[in-house]
């Protein structure tokens, strides 16, 4: 029987999702949306767009706020919304990339952030529904949490490293307000992405866990990294295994890489990956590498028979695209990868060991089977086994 809404708003709103989700990945791979960056510059939108009615008198400039088009030209979000689903996108991402009062406030919209939250995920919600209805398969929203332009890990003052410009605690609370946004706007999963600094991400999953703790329903958790080259590290200096172990806790649905890098380089990373959970795996990459003016040139049929032969290779569970990508590499995408069986996740990898992570990963006490191992690597201070950086 379909899923209604009802169901949706019942008190096992969450745990359904969750369950109706898995489901559906067991039997075959899922196709998240594309970049939304990339569909609204074709609109070639200026000053006075973004700003419409409401903002035409605020003190700065507004273009380029790609997220406040969700309250100034929501139609044009919407339509994005609807393109994405009718190429055969089962999940499509909200427009809040940038949406927290931390990144807003390089537009002077700090308290604008719990509004454009619910707006896109309203958004989004009613395109889902809407195509959901018109062909009879269920479609999905992602509230999409992004890194914000402040980080833990990394001092943004060259003289000064120890120097931090935000601190966990006020990112905990911008993360809480984006999120109660999207959760209150009706979004069915939470979609922490683009991660290069693992500190923020864990600072949006606290952030998140406590509003499951005390006042909204569990709703199934996606996390995806962003690994900035082929050294295979994110930017605070973490391999993906390791990054996978500092989230973990978070016992996500989906976990995987986005963004950075095109399919072919990111290979390496998401098998490597997909050998250290037991979570399903998303993959969205760009469109490509970018060329020498910043665009992207890889077309659909590339971008799609790329991610078939992760899919042939029994690698992914849910696949879309970043930056670059259009409707027409989502439509490609889908038809690619139609017939593949998704990857089966293994049940148990780790049994009960100890696992670290500080910009590499270990395993705890007898974790490699050899006498001694827990006392090489089960300590937080094992210098060279857990690399350089700092324990996340
Ligand atoms: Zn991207």
């Amino acid at each position: 029987m379909a899923p209604t809404n009802a169901i949706q708003n019942s008190s096992q709103a969450g745990k359904y999702t969750r369950s109706e989700l898995r489901a559906v990945l067991q039997q075959r791979i899922m196709v998240l949306d594309g970049g939304m960056g990339t569909m609204i510059q074709q609109h070639k939108l200026e000053e006075e767009d973004f700003r419409s009615e409401e903002f035409k008198d605020h003190p700065l400039p507004l273009k380029g706020n790609n997220d406040l088009l969700s309250l100034t030209q929501p139609n044009i979000i919407y339509n994005i919304h609807k393109d994405y689903l009718l190429a055969g996108a089962d999940v499509i991402e909200t427009n809040t990339f940038s949406s927290t009062s931390v990144a807003q406030a390089d537009y002077g919209l700090e308290h604008m952030a719990y509004r454009l939250n619910r707006a896109s995920a309203e958004l989004a919600r009613r395109a889902a529904d809407e195509v959901t209805r018109q062909t009879g398969c269920k479609r999905y929203v992602a509230g999409a949490v992004g890194p914000t332009n402040k980080t833990l890990s990394v001092s943004p003052s060259v003289e000064r490293p120890d120097f931090r410009n935000i601190t966990f605690d006020e990112l905990v609370e911008s993360y809480s307000e984006q999120v109660r946004g999207l959760l209150d706007g009706g979004a069915d999963i939470l979609l922490v992405e683009t991660i290069f600094d693992t500190a923020n991400a864990k600072a949006a999953l606290f952030a998140i866990d406590l509003l499951f703790q005390k006042s909204y329903e569990r709703k199934p958790i996606f996390i995806s990294g962003t690994i900035v080259d082929r050294s295979g590290r994110t930017l605070s200096g973490q391999t993906g295994e390791a990054f996978v172990v500092s989230v973990s806790h978070m016992n996500p649905l989906c976990i995987g890489l986005n963004c950075a890098l095109g399919a072919i380089e990111m290979r390496p990373f998401i098998e490597a990956i997909g050998k250290s959970t037991t979570a399903f795996i998303i993959c969205y990459p760009n469109a490509g590498l970018p060329n020498t003016f910043g665009g992207y040139d890889e077309t659909p049929e590339v971008t799609a028979s790329n991610l078939k032969e992760f899919a042939t290779d029994g690698l992914v569970n849910i696949v879309g695209g970043c930056c670059g990508t259009t409707p027409g590499h989502i439509r490609a995408i889908a038809e690619g990868v139609k017939h593949c069986q998704p990857r089966v996740p293994a049940a148990d990898i780790y049994q009960d060991y100890m696992l670290l992570s500080g910009s590499k990963h270990c395993q705890g006490p007898g974790g490699d089977g050899s006498p001694g191992a827990g006392h090489k690597h089960g300590r937080r201070d094992a210098g060279g086994a857990l690399g350089d950086g700092p324990v996340l």
